[in-house]
């Protein structure tokens, strides 16, 4: 019998009265202000500090449900891939590691794709979980990214991705590389129907995967304060012989140089995400949101009530076309239209 935990503890404990033990996690802090943070509080503010302002990480089925209308999407299982073909093995096993992954954020790997809509509009998202061996692209991932683009494809859907990662996954090798050509090819795919493609780039976003898909979005919207960048900032400091400003590589330093759109607050992140789909896609497959924007002009009055006719006979392809010939709103313009906001910021920034 052990007298100081089974006797004095609970003869203690009667005389100061019942004193339940406080949970370590009610609180934490904010690694930005040190600020302390209710968890009750927090959860609300989406892990946005409500002192500061610091976006800090947001598990990924939560991102998926504040960013889907109404906290609704279907999840997409992630396409089987053969495990460590490498037979890789560091003070770990990578099989193991994978394992232990698994077991502690209950996914396959680093990516979770979902389908549903933002603002009315049909959208598959796949979201980089930075829980998983931190968010590294493999041969799963890209896989992955394969399938959504396929998916957005086959259902006239607008791709986004939201990466969250510290690059290619050194596990594998060299077929972790591979995997940067394979989803430039697989988001082409998407941009060759004319349809949406939007990365939201989120803390962080390095390495490959910024080397790759991350920086050929039609749009480009940041989380505040992400880390953006390839290389990190002491080994380009080492590089160029130069001191870096204090902003490098944050998400409004690449707003000011034209590599990114917009940055947007986590609460506004849907509404926003929702209106420029609108804008690029400008039709909707259930007639919801088109129907209550105004068009200028009767003739492009008639033009829409062809699509809409068109659309319901032949699928939304017709309509989608359509919208191409309204102003304002042509699918293509998602080729043209970030090119010529970047050149504008980019002259302003030489300036
Ligand atoms: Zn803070």
């Amino acid at each position: 019998m052990n007298w100081l935990s089974n006797v004095i503890r609970p003869r203690i404990r009667s005389l100061t009265g019942e004193q339940k033990d406080v949970p370590d996690n009610l609180w934490s802090k904010c690694p930005k202000c040190d600020g302390m943070l209710f968890h009750k509080e927090l959860k609300a503010s989406t892990n946005v500090c409500y002192h500061c302002h610091h976006h800090m990480a947001l598990p990924v089925h939560d991102r998926l449900e504040l960013l889907f209308d109404g906290g609704k999407f279907d999840k997409i299982d992630l396409p089987k891939v053969p495990h460590d073909p490498l037979k890789f093995k560091d003070q770990k096993k990578y099989v193991e590691r994978l394992k232990a992954s698994q077991t502690k954020t209950k996914e396959q790997d680093a990516l979770m794709i979902a389908k549903g809509t933002i603002g009315g509009q049909n959208t598959v998202i796949a979201a980089f979980n930075f829980a998983f061996m931190g968010g590294s692209m493999g041969t799963a991932v890209g896989e992955g990214i394969v399938r959504a683009a396929k998916e957005a494809i086959d259902t006239k859907s607008a791709l986004i991705i939201i990466p969250s990662s510290g690059g290619a996954r050194m596990q594998e090798g060299m077929l972790s590389l591979m995997q940067m050509p394979r989803t430039i090819i697989a988001v082409d795919m998407v941009k060759e129907q004319s349809l949406p493609y939007i990365v939201l780039l989120t803390n962080p976003t390095t390495g490959g995967v910024s080397a790759s898909f991350a920086m050929v979005g039609d749009i480009h919207i940041a989380e505040p304060g992400a880390t953006i960048g390839f290389a990190g900032r002491r080994v380009i400091e080492e590089t160029v012989r130069e001191t870096l400003p204090d902003d490098f590589q944050t998400a409004e330093y690449l707003l000011d140089h034209g590599m990114v759109d917009m940055v947007v607050a986590r609460d506004e992140l849907s509404s926003k995400i929702g209106t420029v789909l609108n804008l690029l896609m400008n039709t909707s497959t259930n007639g919801g949101s088109s129907k209550g924007k105004k068009t200028n002009g009767s003739s492009s009055d008639t033009k829409r009530k062809k699509g809409k006719t068109k659309s319901k006979t032949s699928g939304t392809k017709a309509s989608v076309k359509k919208a191409s010939d309204v102003k304002k709103a042509p699918a293509n313009a998602t080729k043209t239209e970030p090119t010529k906001i970047a050149k504008t910021k980019s002259a302003k920034a030489a300036q």
